[in-house]
């Protein structure tokens, strides 16, 4: 049996993917990522359903899928007053392995991860990740180490460059400098974590590997949508030789503390060939109805004062944004009289929800089929290709009531290269399939994982999905496995199997966030 390792280190890589890794490591634009791939047990990593980022990632964190831990989406639909609501941290209903390993007695650092904001009650540092309300709340867990890093390191930040495709040279490099400087600074902070805590996890999160990617992805040319163009091929070349040289740093600090090391990805990556527009689709089979004038100047009425609302609260003394509540009739401007389903939120899955105000019983199910039937047969015309993975009705798949846990109807799981989109834009409303030359890329369903711990085998092939990754880290570290957790051990990447010991108690969990102060630690210099 191999030593168990005490640490492990997770490096996140948003959207990684083999298509863009293999060519990258071919070209020795990534040498650190590349040696590390040779040492690890390496494989595909699938993603969740939907494969977006808070749902991917929640599931890695929580060893459970998506009905377990019950994050669908960005979104959620509110029933009781017919709005959309944002999960957060608090809405994930089983304990993440930051949780379990801080009640266990170790401690955590997490710098940036997704939906990890507000944070959990864990010993250690946690710094949320994008969807924390602006970059000084990012540190609300941890507001001392927050000043120490906007002194030390001011380039570090939880949030997005890329947020469009840059149209000349000059913007394809000034992006590019925000982004090389803050993949740099990762390190930079994961070092300074370092010195403050004597952590047995730590998560670096990369996120703007996946907005690089949504809009730079012809430039990395790997396919047959690249393009070698001076200025954007060398701004992509920066941004990847910036993140390998974070990388490299944080892998040194692996080596110095003895850790195992574990790289995953959300989702993959590839060319986004359409938009697909959900409600559009609806719309023109007969299922839901737009009223000429009433309605959308209900529609536009509703989200100027949703705006309003917004910049009144943000002028209070002390304001913090206030949370994004949006009533439906402020997402889609639908004549609800006679609208039987509806899209309100979505990307790369089509949530369609029936109107409970227009059909019930056999009149739901009717229209249950029907949306069924017609996004599981949409392709497009000129490929052929199927628009939509996988489509299903909710409550037969999954044996749950969608209305009860918030979920919708239907899930349109997106196929790769198609991008379901639910927003509602009034310009395209009736286009359903359209490229956004904004958009070359988008997420597609494998994304990458290796794992380098004692009693691994290189280059070991793994076929392993997100849920995994927690019980196997878990067992990694001579943890119990909480029975709860839905993944399995990944064996196949070791030497000898390892033992594992599932628990019948949930782990024990923190009460309560304990101060940084109490936790620096005694052995590390
Ligand atoms: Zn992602």
């Amino acid at each position: 049996m191999a030593t168990i390792p005490s640490r492990v280190l997770f490096v996140g890589l948003d959207g990684g993917t083999r298509a863009i890794l293999d060519p990258l490591f071919d070209r020795g634009w990534a040498p650190n990522l590349a040696s590390l791939w040779r040492r690890c047990a390496v494989g595909d990593l699938r993603s969740t359903d939907p494969m977006v980022t808070p749902v991917a990632w929640t599931s890695f964190s929580t060893g459970c899928t998506p009905l377990t831990h019950g994050v669908h989406d960005f979104n959620y639909l509110d029933h009781s007053d017919r709005t959309v609501r944002e999960h957060d941290a608090t809405t994930v209903r089983v304990p993440t392995l930051w949780e379990i390993v801080s009640g266990l007695g170790g401690s955590v650092v997490s710098l940036g991860l997704p939906l990890t904001y507000p944070a959990p009650p864990v010993r250690g540092l946690f710094v949320a990740g994008a969807d924390a309300p602006d970059p000084v709340r990012a540190f609300d867990q941890c507001p001392e180490f927050g000043r120490r890093l906007r002194l030390e390191v001011p380039d570090y930040t939880n949030k997005l460059v890329w947020k469009r495709r840059p149209r000349t040279a000059e913007e394809a490099a000034e992006q590019a400098d925000r982004c090389a400087r803050i993949f740099r600074a990762q390190a930079d902070a994961a070092g300074k974590a370092d010195q403050q805590v004597d952590w047995t996890a730590m998560m670096v999160h990369y996120h703007n590997l996946d907005s690089l990617q949504h809009r730079m992805w012809p430039y990395f040319d790997v396919d047959d949508t690249g393009l070698r163009e001076a200025g954007f091929t060398d701004a992509v070349e920066r941004c990847v030789r910036a993140l390998d040289d974070s990388i490299g740093r944080l892998l040194e600090l692996a080596a110095d503390r003895d850790a195992a090391v574990v790289v995953a990805s959300d989702h993959g990556f590839g060319p986004c060939r359409s938009l697909v527009n959900v409600n559009g689709m609806l719309r023109a089979a007969g299922l839901q109805r737009t009223r000429v004038y009433g309605t959308r100047f209900r529609y536009r009425a509703i989200r100027v004062l949703e705006r309003l609302r917004r910049w009144r609260a943000l002028r209070e003394p002390g304001a913090s944004a206030p949370a994004k509540v949006r009533p439906i009739d402020g997402q889609i401007s639908c004549d609800w009289g006679r609208t039987l389903a509806f899209a309100p939120f979505g990307q790369l899955c089509g949530n369609v929800f029936l109107n409970r105000d227009a059909v019930s019983g056999a009149s739901a199910d009717r229209a249950l089929d029907e949306v069924v039937a017609l996004l599981r047969d949409a392709r497009d015309p000129e490929r052929g290709e199927r628009l939509f993975a996988d489509v299903y009705a909710t409550a037969d798949r999954l044996d749950v009531d969608p209305a009860r846990e918030g979920m919708p109807d239907v899930f349109a799981l997106s196929a790769d290269g198609y991008q379901a989109q639910a927003k509602w834009s009034e310009r395209y409303r009736n286009t359903i399939l359209r490229p956004d030359p904004g958009l070359p890329a988008t997420h597609w369903l494998n994304g990458v994982v290796a794992i380098d711990a004692p009693g691994v085998q290189p280059g070991r092939r793994l076929e392993a999905q997100l849920p995994d990754l927690a019980p196997t880290s878990l067992a990694l570290l001579g943890l119990d496995v909480p029975r709860y957790m839905e993944g399995r051990v990944l064996q196949e990447a070791f030497e000898t199997t390892i033992i594992v010991h599932r628990s019948e108690t949930p782990p024990r969990i923190a009460t309560e966030a304990e101060p940084v102060g109490d936790v620096v630690a005694a052995g590390v210099e």
